[in-house]
């Protein structure tokens, strides 16, 4: 395996600029909404807020607070075992922030609360029904912790009305032991995006894999196979990067080309679309793929 100590010109990326990502940022003041996109100096932004199309614009909102319960090995999000509580009033002021903003596509994410006897479904799923009420045409996608299995909770946020239902496996199942935390497991996950299809069979479910942690091709494959024998129907891969020295680190810095065969590879096996390439995050141009590849 290459490991490398400078990045290779692919991964450097340009200031945004366009005009229709400036419009969106400029009508993001004064709203109050935090977006994970600017907050996590994304570098995708001027793809995902620009854009031809405001309507397809995709922008990811972070749930219940910035501290997790657990402790993922690639991920910089701080830990607590006990959180701040949640702030009851956000799903309604979410809601109304985002109907004033006018995006496309929200992605809705959260911190994982196993702290809370519901890890937080209710709060999730009362946040997607206030934004189906104010803003009706907006598309939404949830990406979701695991619940620490109770399907019970998978069941609340797939039938609360929104379109994607988004849970990251990360990495192999292989890998999955040294990368996510140790209540994480990639059964455990495919159990979750399998129930969210049986119990809303018209959603589509979506996965994430981070490529360059020293999966083998054999693994990734039957990571695929797997997430095809549940049904899941859009893949997503990109580049781990590390956020500090106390992170995992690079194992390899994963060509595009190689981003692109694998995104050849999943398609061949069925998945609905792909998005893959060493920036792609989940959420990357999410709206534009949804509307290309479902709606059309
Ligand atoms: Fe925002 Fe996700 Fe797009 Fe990054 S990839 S700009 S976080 S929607
Ligand atoms: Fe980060 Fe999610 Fe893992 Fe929490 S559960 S540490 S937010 S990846």
């Amino acid at each position: 395996k290459r490991t490398h100590t400078r990045l290779p010109e692919w991964l450097k990326t340009p200031i945004p600029s366009n005009d229709n990502y400036k419009r969106i940022k400029n009508d993001l003041r004064g709203l109050n909404l935090h977006t994970v996109c600017e907050e996590a100096r994304c570098p995708n932004i001027s793809d995902c807020w620009g854009g031809s199309n405001k309507s397809a614009a995709t922008a990811t909102i972070m749930l219940m607070g910035d501290t997790c319960t657990r402790g993922c090995r690639f991920c910089s999000v701080g830990t607590a075992k006990k959180p701040p509580p949640l702030d009851v009033h956000e799903p309604e002021n979410t809601a109304e922030a985002l109907s004033r903003w006018g995006l496309g596509y929200v992605v809705l994410t959260s911190v994982d609360r196993d702290d809370l006897a519901d890890g937080g479904a209710h709060h999730f799923a009362e946040t997607i029904i206030k934004i189906k009420q104010k803003a009706p045409t907006m598309l939404v996608e949830a990406l979701t912790g695991d619940y620490a299995g109770d399907l019970a909770m998978v069941k609340l946020v797939a039938q609360s009305g929104l379109d994607v239902y988004a849970h990251n496996v990360e990495t192999t199942e292989a890998l999955t032991p040294t990368v996510r935390d140790r209540r994480a497991t990639f059964r455990q996950s495919l159990a979750v995006l399998a129930a969210a299809k049986r119990f809303q069979p018209n959603l589509i479910t979506k996965t994430s894999i981070m490529l360059g942690l020293g999966e083998t091709e054999e693994d990734l494959w039957a990571a695929l196979r797997a997430l095809r024998a549940v049904d899941v129907d859009v893949v997503t891969f990109g580049q781990y990067m590390r956020p500090t020295k106390r992170h995992m680190k690079v194992e390899e810095y994963v060509t595009p080309a190689t981003f692109e065969l694998w995104r050849q590879r999943a398609l061949g096996l069925g998945f609905l679309y792909c998005a893959s390439g060493p920036l792609v995050r989940s959420s990357y141009k999410a709206g534009e793929a949804f509307i290309e590849n479902v709606l059309k």
